[in-house]
């Protein structure tokens, strides 16, 4: 991301909504283009605008902090590219100067696009891995079939308001360090609407819409993880006044697996060798994702060396292909041994040289250094 938006308004990555737009006023007042027509003082203000269409809006800040471009036309969330922005950022300076409710023309639609919603779903590793479908049950807002979703009861209708004449707003004469300014407020008996519904839908109180559970399978792609968010547009709550619905949002919780840890498309786990199959070299039958695999021990293989198995990891979300299987070596010292073995062994430390080891220090850094690189270099 090219632009860091929290930067731009002087904010806190964890600022709160009131923050973020208590520093928007301040800087929208200070650079208004009314108040300084300077270019470079304009581009600027053009900056925090976008910031702030972003991070005012939850599901735009969201999808920013993944590090998705929100204002993007193909952005998740999909909210129109940067013309419709400019418009909301313009009541928004109005807001800015005048207080709520300036920059409105006109009653106000009771149709609203409803709100978005998500749920989360627990799904397993080999789920993940290769893919799945799943049923799952949302209990969201539906439209109202008694009022067709307009909230005035059946054989009624919503009637102009007489305060405001159908106008939604009432107007008035303020002074403001500009000067004197006509703003206007929302008429205060049809709150805005500039119609009021006298009887509404006894069914939905007026609000057109009822809860309702539904049940909708999810295709859920293989290499989703933890978090991955996956979007079924039109399928979230039905707007007011019958509006169009919002979008649903399935989070992904993967369950943690008893064998496998993930990292990225990488799948770990380790194996216990005998000291001997160790120091001989074996094949090893290993259960993975797609079933029997033999792992090939080369003689003289130390503990916390990595046998990587290729594309036998997570598929790739995008772009396919699938991850590896790095498999960590554990070697087991022999203990409780009986007279016979013990005799070998000593014996074989004899023949080694190694009855009266010095403890050397093992050269470079042990441990997950060291191991990984063993994954990049195949052992
Ligand atoms: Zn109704
Ligand atoms: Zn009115």
């Amino acid at each position: 991301m090219a632009t860091d938006y929290y930067a731009v308004l002087g904010v806190r990555r964890d600022a709160s909504q009131d923050e973020i737009k208590k520093a928007f006023r301040r800087l929208a007042r200070e650079l208004h283009p009314d108040v300084n027509p300077d270019p470079k003082t304009q581009e600027r203000f053009k900056e925090i605008n976008a910031a702030y269409e972003v991070l005012s809006d939850p599901n735009k800040r969201q999808v920013y902090d993944l590090g998705g471009d929100p204002l993007s036309a193909t952005g998740a969330g999909g909210a129109g590219g940067f013309g419709q922005g400019a418009g909301f950022g313009f009541s928004d300076i109005m807001d800015a100067f005048f207080g709520a409710a300036g920059g409105q023309r006109g009653p106000r639609s009771r149709t609203r696009r409803g709100q978005d919603a998500m749920i989360r779903i627990d799904i397993d590793l080999e789920e993940a891995a290769f893919g799945t479908t799943k049923d799952i049950q949302v209990d969201t807002a539906v439209r109202c079939n008694t009022c067709n979703g307009e909230g005035a009861a059946p054989g009624t209708s919503a009637q102009t308001c007489d305060m405001c004449r159908g106008r939604g707003e009432i107007s008035q004469v303020t002074r403001s360090f500009l000067g004197q300014v006509m703003t206007s407020r929302p008429c205060p008996q049809c709150q805005g609407f500039g119609t009021v519904v006298p009887t509404p839908c006894p069914e939905c109180a007026g609000d057109g819409r009822v809860r309702a559970r539904r049940t909708l399978t999810v295709k859920i792609p293989a290499g989703v993880d933890t978090g991955t968010r996956i979007q079924l547009a039109g399928e979230g709550e039905i707007g007011p006044g019958g509006g169009q619905a919002g979008d649903l949002y399935v989070e992904i919780s993967e369950n943690p697996h008893q064998i496998f840890q993930r990292r990225g498309d990488d799948l770990h786990c380790t194996v216990t060798l005998p000291m001997t199959a160790a120091s001989l070299g074996t094949k090893v039958p290993l259960e993975t994702l797609d079933g029997m695999a033999e792992i090939d021990i080369r003689p003289g293989t130390q503990s916390g060396q990595s046998i990587p198995l290729h594309g036998r990891g997570i598929t790739h979300l995008r772009g396919g292909g699938r991850g590896d299987l790095i498999v960590h070596v554990e070697v087991l010292t022999p203990g409780k041994l009986d007279p016979e073995q013990e005799e070998l062994m000593r014996r074989l430390a004899k023949l080694r040289g190694e009855e009266r080891p010095s403890g050397q220090f093992a050269p470079g850094q042990q441990g997950l250094f060291s191991r990984l690189k063993d994954a990049f270099n195949g052992r």
